[in-house]
């Protein structure tokens, strides 16, 4: 018999020490090859005054173990505390959240009985960076940053997903009609890695139609791959058309760590009742088995559980017409364990004899043929640079601007908001107190010493600058967008 692998076991506020508790019992009863190290995380921890909700030697115990299997907890409201799920994803370096959707017609109700579909998310990066700042008396800030090994990681690790997963089409979602740099990159890179899988069909839409498309049609779609922010929502659109939240669990995986949960939280209203739905969180404790290459577990407890589910035996959140008994948690756990061993009859039974496995450490270091883009020439241009300005008069500003610019470079555009309103402005645009001001080299390019000279003439002329941004260019190609109007 094998060494049994240690995985760390948190068993979260709420409803998680019940279902957790179903979970690993169902775990013991298959026989599975892990031993467990619990730790405590959430509520008490946050309680406890610690921001972060893990404590020191908690987290010693997840970094050793490297797999966590964590049940949903309760995030104080307020108060100044962080995410642990953003803390934890970001420190473990979880690059990628899968979520597999799918219907359990008829026994699960659902309007959309063939709907089999795995979002794909990047987990670290977008808007989730949580680098915000307050500029000026009316605008925030928040940045969105797409990087291209991020995004080359995501993406291959999308299409490895489909290869070894028995898929056939993967999907990617972008918005990049409007963020044609950050989602422009995405969606590139998508068209590299997916000429590399020809035996993989792969499309591209617009997050805003897709997602329509998904709630309508959902049996058009295999895999999708698409950035954090969109993935978020997307995820939970998906999960929630499936069936029901309390039935999808998912993976956060990375290079050397995983984590894996349900979607769904701590249910603070039933907790304690023994009436919570266990099924998300045995769906991502199936998947942890894959991961671990306990496949034998995994498939004995998958198919026990369709089992269940076809045999009518459901919890009160999923039970309908099709339910021929009514059953607490651990009535249902117990009839999981009963039915180990067993197939299903109408589900199809799942088999992951012979699965691959996706070598997340190679991902981590394929950059193939995206990497010539670090040959390329980077040209200094030109700087935008923000300012707070009060008076809603973009030719004064404009005039003010042009007086202190000094000889090396020179204005050639505000916008406010994104919108142009210098040259050639109209009145009836909006205009709030921060405005975009950009200047462009008299020459071909410039240098930091010449924008230096620019910053300390316009602040010698009390310009209230917030920021400045370089505008490059990469192989003579502008690295940057045009004003809305220009
Ligand atoms: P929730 O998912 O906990 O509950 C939403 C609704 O779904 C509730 O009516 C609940 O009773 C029901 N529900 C959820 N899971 C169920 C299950 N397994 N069986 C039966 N019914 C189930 O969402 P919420 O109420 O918005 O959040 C509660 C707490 O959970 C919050 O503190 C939130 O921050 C936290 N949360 C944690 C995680 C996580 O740890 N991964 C994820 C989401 C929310």
């Amino acid at each position: 018999m094998q060494i049994p692998k240690t995985i760390t076991v948190a068993h979260g506020d709420g409803i998680g020490p019940e279902i957790m508790d179903s979970t690993l019992k169902i775990f013991d009863a298959t026989g599975v090859n892990l031993n467990y190290d619990f730790i405590e995380v959430g509520k008490n921890v946050y309680e406890r005054g610690v921001k972060s909700g893990i404590e020191e030697k908690a987290w010693d115990t997840v970094l050793k173990n490297k797999i966590l299997f964590k049940a949903p907890i309760t995030t104080p409201q307020g108060g100044g505390v962080k995410s642990l799920n953003v803390t934890l994803r970001k420190t473990l370096g979880l690059f990628a959240n899968v979520r597999p959707c799918k219907a359990y017609h008829p026994y699960v109700q659902t309007k959309h009985p063939q709907m089999d579909v795995t979002i794909i998310r990047e987990n670290e990066e977008d808007t989730y960076g949580g680098i915000e700042h307050r500029q000026t008396f009316e605008v925030y800030q928040c940045l969105k940053l797409i990087t291209l090994p991020g995004t080359e990681r995501i993406v291959r690790y999308a299409f490895e997903y489909a290869n070894t997963h028995g898929r056939k089409k993967v999907t990617c979602f972008t918005k990049d009609n409007i963020m044609k740099l950050t989602d422009g990159l995405f969606h590139d890179t998508f068209k590299t890695i997916a000429s590399e899988y020809p035996d993989i069909e792969s499309e591209n839409l617009i997050v805003d139609i897709g997602t329509a498309r998904l709630a309508d049609t959902p049996e058009n779609f295999d895999v999708i791959v698409m950035p954090n922010l969109y993935g978020d929502i997307v995820s939970d659109v998906a999960a929630q058309i499936s069936g029901s939240v309390g039935m999808v669990g998912s993976a956060n995986i990375g290079s050397e760590c995983a984590m894996f949960e349900a979607i769904h939280g701590s249910a603070p209203d039933i907790a304690g009742k023994n009436i919570a739905n266990p099924s998300a969180l045995i769906q991502a404790g199936t998947m942890m088995l894959r991961h671990l290459g306990e496949t034998r577990s995994a498939q004995i407890i998958q198919n026990a559980w369709l089992k269940t589910l076809e045999d009518g035996i459901h919890t009160t959140d999923i039970f309908s017409k099709h339910s021929t008994k009514k059953v607490s948690t651990s009535e249902f756990t117990q009839a999981v364990i009963d039915r180990l061993g067993q197939t299903p009859g109408k589900f199809s039974a799942v088999n992951y004899e012979g699965q691959k496995k996706i070598d997340t450490l190679e991902l981590k270091l394929s950059r193939t043929e995206l990497r010539p883009s670090l040959k390329q020439k980077r040209e200094l241009l030109g700087v935008d640079i923000f300012v707070y300005w009060e008076p809603e008069n973009a030719n004064l500003l404009a005039e003010r601007l042009q007086e202190a610019s000094g000889k090396h470079l020179k204005l050639t555009m505000i916008t406010n908001r994104g919108t142009k309103v210098w040259p050639n402005g109209h009145p009836e645009t909006f205009c709030t107190d921060h405005w975009r001001c950009r200047f462009k080299s008299i020459n071909e390019r410039t240098n930091q010493m010449e924008i230096n000279e620019l910053l300390h003439n316009l602040t010698k002329h009390t310009t209230d600058i917030i920021k400045t941004e370089n505008l490059y260019s990469f192989d003579t190609e502008p690295a940057f967008s045009l004003g809305q109007g220009e």
